[in-house]
């Protein structure tokens, strides 16, 4: 177990040192900007949607290693799917994180799981969920900035 939470830290790690999709998407057509309080992470996702479909989606900002893991990882899997993939993605990754759901939807999740570890820590939970709610708000057009608190 502790080798496999050695990897899951790795994974992490790598991506907060090299965040995928970490730009600003010139074309975007919905953004939303969201905070953590708590830990002063603040990003700002921006989507591409073709209908309901993400085409394009990308975040900037700052914050903790895990929440920028968790922000350049949601980006790589809600890329391609659609508004109610994603939201579904959202939702499964939520219970994971907040150890609501058990092993059953973690290989579904894929890569996501690594993020497992972090329901033994509540105050990261509002770190590793703060892209997702922020993606959340994005697909909903909603303007004013999301807040963990
Ligand atoms: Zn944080």
């Amino acid at each position: 177990m502790a080798d496999l939470r050695d990897l899951y830290q790795e994974v992490i790690l790598e991506h907060s040192k090299q965040p995928r999709n970490y730009r600003e998407l010139g074309d975007a057509n919905h953004k939303a900007e969201g905070y953590n309080p708590l830990c002063g992470d603040h990003f700002t996702v921006y989507l591409k949607l073709a209908g309901e479909k993400i085409q394009d989606v990308s975040f900037q900002g700052s914050g903790c290693a895990i929440s920028k893991a968790s922000a350049s990882m949601m980006t790589q899997s809600v890329k391609g799917k659609t508004m109610a993939e994603a939201e579904k993605i959202f939702r499964q990754f939520h219970g994971l994180v907040t150890g609501a759901e058990h092993n059953g939807s973690q290989e579904e999740l894929g890569k996501l799981a690594v993020f497992s570890g972090v329901s033994e820590f509540p105050v990261r939970v509002k770190c590793a969920t703060l892209a997702w709610h922020t993606l959340h708000a994005a697909l909903e057009g909603k303007q004013e900035a999301v807040s963990t608190e």
